[in-house]
C-alpha cells in the first residue's frame, strides 16, 4: 500500500494512465492503457508536456528477499498488518514502502470464530523479514523470536511498557496487560527512540 509520490518505482508497476500522462523514458504502455515502469527507478513528471518518465540515476536502494525490516504498524487488518518501513538493513528507509504480514504470529488465544487474535496494534514498532516481493508488494514474516513488536507504548494511557513473559508486555503507568508477538529485544533503548521518530 505505498502512497508516497518518491517511493522507488519497480519494473511493471503502473505509473499514470495514458488520460493522464504520456511513457517517456524507461516506461511502456500496458494493454490497459495505463504506463508502467520498465525499470527500476524514481518518478519524474513534465508537467508541460505531460510526459512522466523513470530516473535511473536516483534510483533508490530496493527491498530484496531476506532483507530485514524495521517500520510502525499503520494499518492493521483483521488477518494483515501493514508496516511503514522506516529501516531497511539497519540503514534509514525514507521512500514510503509499506511491507504487509500476517497479523496473527504467535497469537495464542483464539476468538469464538476459533480465529487467532491479532497481536499487533497501529502504532507499534515491528521487525520482519522480507519473505516476498509477489505483485510489487513487500511481505514480511513476523514469526520467529527475532522477528515482532520491538517497542510500544500502552494502547491505554500511552504509558511506557516492559516486557512481562515471551508474549505480554505491562504499562508501567496504569498496569495493564497486553498480548503481542513480542521480539526477544523488546524495548530497547534504540527502539524507543524510532518509537519517537516514527511518530
Ligand atoms: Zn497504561
Amino acid at each position: 500500500m505505498p502512497k508516497d509520490e518518491n517511493k522507488p518505482m519497480l519494473p511493471g508497476e503502473q505509473i499514470a494512465s495514458i488520460e493522464e500522462f504520456e511513457g517517456g523514458k524507461n516506461t511502456y504502455l500496458a494493454s490497459d492503457g495505463t504506463v508502467r515502469s520498465a525499470a527500476v527507478g524514481t518518478k519524474v513528471y513534465d508537467l508541460k508536456r505531460r510526459i512522466v518518465k523513470i530516473d535511473q540515476k536516483n534510483s533508490p536502494l530496493l527491498p530484496k528477499v531476506g532483507d530485514i525490516v524495521v517500520g510502525n504498524v499503520d494499518m492493521l487488518f483483521s488477518s494483515m498488518v501493514s508496516v511503514k518501513i522506516l529501516y531497511l538493513n539497519d540503514k534509514k528507509f525514507p521512500s514510503g514502502y509499506s511491507a504487509i504480514g500476517s497479523a496473527r504470529v504467535g497469537a495464542r488465544d483464539r476468538d469464538r470464530r476459533g480465529d487467532r487474535r491479532a497481536v499487533f496494534r497501529t502504532g507499534d514498532i515491528v521487525r520482519g523479514r522480507i519473505i516476498s516481493l509477489l505483485n510489487s508488494q513487500v511481505h514480511i514474516t513476523l514469526a520467529e523470536k527475532e522477528f515482532g513488536v520491538l517497542y510500544t507504548l500502552c494502547f491505554i494511557c500511552g504509558g511506557d511498557t516492559v516486557r512481562t513473559n515471551e508474549n505480554s508486555i505491562k504499562c508501567i503507568e496504569c498496569g495493564a496487560f497486553e498480548d503481542r508477538k513480542l521480539t526477544h529485544d523488546y524495548g530497547k533503548e534504540t527502539f524507543r527512540l524510532i518509537y519517537k521518530a516514527g511518530r
